[in-house]
């Protein structure tokens, strides 16, 4: 049997531009676990609707209202893979968008776009944390599975070195 919707968050909710999103009808303080998320289905390869949870793992989240947490730059919550629990990041009123940082959780994804977040940090194209330059995530918390790839990543050539 599905499980019941979670009557915290808006049913099919709507951004300014018409998009799926998720809202909250409550407020949760920075630190809160909005909600617990677990696997429908687990693939080797991202697809739209996935969450990356590790280096070969990419989830189909339950509950399924969470597939539309969308991208922001500036994010209010965040996916803690470890704790499989979106935590907010900064005070959630009742009414706001939830989003997140995709590249804390996606190492390439399969859907890059071009973000209008409208925030003063707005990294424009958002393709993956790969696919950013260094720096571009200071500031934000980043899954391990993430960390590790970055720690990894090959320095680009600067030939003076
Ligand atoms: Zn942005």
């Amino acid at each position: 049997m599905a499980p019941a919707e979670d009557p915290r968050f808006e049913r099919d909710a709507r951004d300014r531009l018409g998009q799926r999103c998720v809202r909250s009808l409550v407020a949760f303080a920075a630190g809160d676990v909005l909600v617990t998320f677990g696997a429908a289905a687990v693939h080797d390869r991202p697809s739209r609707m996935t969450l990356q949870v590790s280096q070969h793992q990419h989830i189909e989240l339950t509950p399924a209202f969470l597939a539309f947490t969308n991208h922001s730059c500036d994010p209010n919550a965040c996916f803690d893979v470890e704790r499989r629990a979106v935590v907010a990041l900064r005070p959630i009123a009742p009414g706001d968008e939830v989003t997140f940082f995709y590249p804390s959780t996606e190492w390439t994804m399969a859907s890059p776009f071009e973000c209008h977040c409208g925030s003063a940090r707005c990294l424009g194209q958002i393709a993956g944390a790969s696919q950013l330059p260094p720096g571009a995530l200071s500031g934000h918390s980043v899954a391990p599975h993430v960390a590790r790839q970055l720690a990894q990543r090959v320095p680009p050539s600067s030939g003076a070195r």
